[in-house]
């Protein structure tokens, strides 16, 4: 089932017409009562669907990314289509075993008896993503529902109208359209779903409406998933490898012009050290535009609309720093030089929202011991990075601060082992998934224990006697 809503937004190019939101929940309900999702050949073959889908239609798919953000082809590849097709062949791959009941060690107090733990779905789930990685923040989800044998809601995200269409229009077509619906629409239909009664609710996009979500959720105490964002900081050691750091670190940048979650968003490095760091990133960029520039540039993906671009040339002006990289943008083309500026004050713009593009601060601290502090004076990051040969400091720096995920001598890469929960804390998330995570955020996670009435323990009841008190504390 794909729907379509037709009403004005002004960032989106989706076609929007009205669309009953409540009978299709209603009728996805339906679906779920009836026992459909349940089984795991079911689950199965929606998940091969979806692998099928991606593989098929793939010129489709990253033909809508570069129409909406100019996203070149390889990247469209590797962060979207080809790798969340690996995603999900691995998911399909250890559905079956996930699902088996499992069999857990019982206490003494409990013998005899046998415990389990029972992943059951949890019935319809709802699934909101945004347009940075369109496809891969709506399928990866969608796919850990299903496995868990939920039916699901899907809504992309507006602002990618082209790949919004492309998924609305192909899903149902690879997928069993009773249990799963696609419904495309802008902020008014994702309030009129959050209307709606869920059993999960998986939220990416900002954190700002994950507020809003949690709020609306908490109506039907619905579970929520928060895939949020935030500042994630870099930590440079002056151990690090700085040539290596500074291609990584632009890489980070480069990638989706810096539109990516987890973007490096801030540097954080001793006067030792940062000249070098910047002249190595200063580097890098030249090498991957082969020095020519980035704009016009078919592997430099495009800002996703005018909003966005003038919000970050916003962050270009009064932040205090100097501009030691890029610095120039141009709104008709939607474009922003990957951008370093060395040294903005703390409390400009810059420094206190989410950048989410191409610009990277870099901040000169006395030691890291100061950017451990730094760090632990904002909110809990999605991910952080720390960039050390010293392994030692690198272990410490971990220890010292908190995020949803790191990664050491890296940026992003954290994200691709799916037996590594993805997720953030506090104000960048809550919540996990990729790989089994996945499917156990959209399980229950039943406990049963099965006792035997051969044997019946008269010690448990009353009257609780003397010699019955000194037994049970003996044991328990
Ligand atoms: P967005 O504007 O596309 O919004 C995301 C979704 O929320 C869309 O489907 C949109 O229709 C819906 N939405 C918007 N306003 C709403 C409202 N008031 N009520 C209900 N739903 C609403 O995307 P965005 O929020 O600009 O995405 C960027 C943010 O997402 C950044 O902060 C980024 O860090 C974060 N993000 C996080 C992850 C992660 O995995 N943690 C991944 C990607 C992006």
């Amino acid at each position: 089932m794909a729907i379509t809503d037709r009403s004005d937004t002004p960032d989106s190019d989706i076609d929007l017409t009205p669309v009953d939101v409540a009978g299709i929940v209603s009728h996805v309900r339906d679906t779920y009562n009836s026992g459909r999702t349940r089984p795991i050949e079911w689950r199965e073959e929606q998940l091969d669907g979806l692998v099928r889908m991606l593989k098929l239609e793939s010129p489709r798919l990253e033909a809508a990314l570069a129409a909406d953000m100019g996203k070149p082809a390889l990247e469209g590849f590797t962060t979207d289509v080809g790798f969340i097709a690996t995603e999900i062949s691995a998911i399909r791959k250890h559905v079956a075993k996930w699902a088996k009941p499992r069999k857990v060690r019982l206490p003494m107090s409990a013998m005899p008896g046998k415990g389990y733990i029972v992943p059951e779905p949890l019935g319809v789930a709802l699934v909101i993503a945004p347009w940075n990685y369109p496809i891969n923040l709506l399928l990866l989800p969608m796919a850990a529902a299903i496995a868990a044998g939920n039916a699901v809601i899907a809504k992309p995200s507006e602002l990618a109208g082209e790949t919004s269409k492309a998924l609305a229009e192909l899903i149902p077509r690879y997928v069993d359209p009773e249990a799963i619906a696609v419904i495309e629409g802008d902020v008014a239909v994702a309030t009129d779903l959050l209307e709606q009664r869920f059993d999960h609710i998986f939220y990416t996009g900002s954190t700002d409406v994950g507020r809003i979500v949690a709020t609306a959720a908490a109506r039907f105490l619905t579970p929520v998933t928060l895939e949020l964002g935030g500042k994630s900081p870099v930590l440079v050691d002056d151990s690090a490898n700085i040539e290596v750091t500074g291609r990584r670190l632009a890489w980070g940048k480069w990638l989706n012009a810096g539109q990516t979650c987890v973007a490096p968003d801030y540097v954080l490095v001793t006067e030792k050290t940062r000249d070098a760091l910047v002249d190595s990133m200063r580097t890098a960029f030249d090498e991957f535009s082969d020095g020519n520039g980035t704009q016009d540039n078919p592997d430099f993906t495009s800002i996703v609309n005018e909003r966005h671009t003038t919000r970050l040339q916003g962050l270009l002006t009064g932040h205090g720093g100097t501009v030691a990289v890029g610095g120039e943008s141009d709104l008709d083309a939607k474009h922003v030089d990957p951008t370093i500026i060395v040294d903005p004050d703390a409390d400009s713009p810059l420094m206190r929202q989410e950048i989410f593009g191409p610009i990277l601060p870099v901040i000169t601290v006395e030691s890291m011991h100061e950017a451990v502090e730094f760090v632990n004076d904002r909110e809990k990051p999605l991910a952080l990075y720390v960039f050390a040969e010293d392994d030692e400091k690198a272990d410490e720096l971990i220890a010292n601060t908190t995020s949803g995920g790191a990664c050491v001598n890296h940026v992003i890469q954290h994200l691709v082992p799916a037996d590594l929960p993805f997720g953030g804390v506090g104000e960048s998330g809550t919540g996990r998934y990729h790989g089994q995570s996945g499917f156990d955020t959209f399980s229950n996670l039943r406990s049963v224990l099965k006792k035997p009435t051969k044997m019946d323990l008269k010690m448990l009841y009353p009257p609780y006697t003397a010699k019955k008190e000194k037994m049970i504390r003996r044991f328990i």
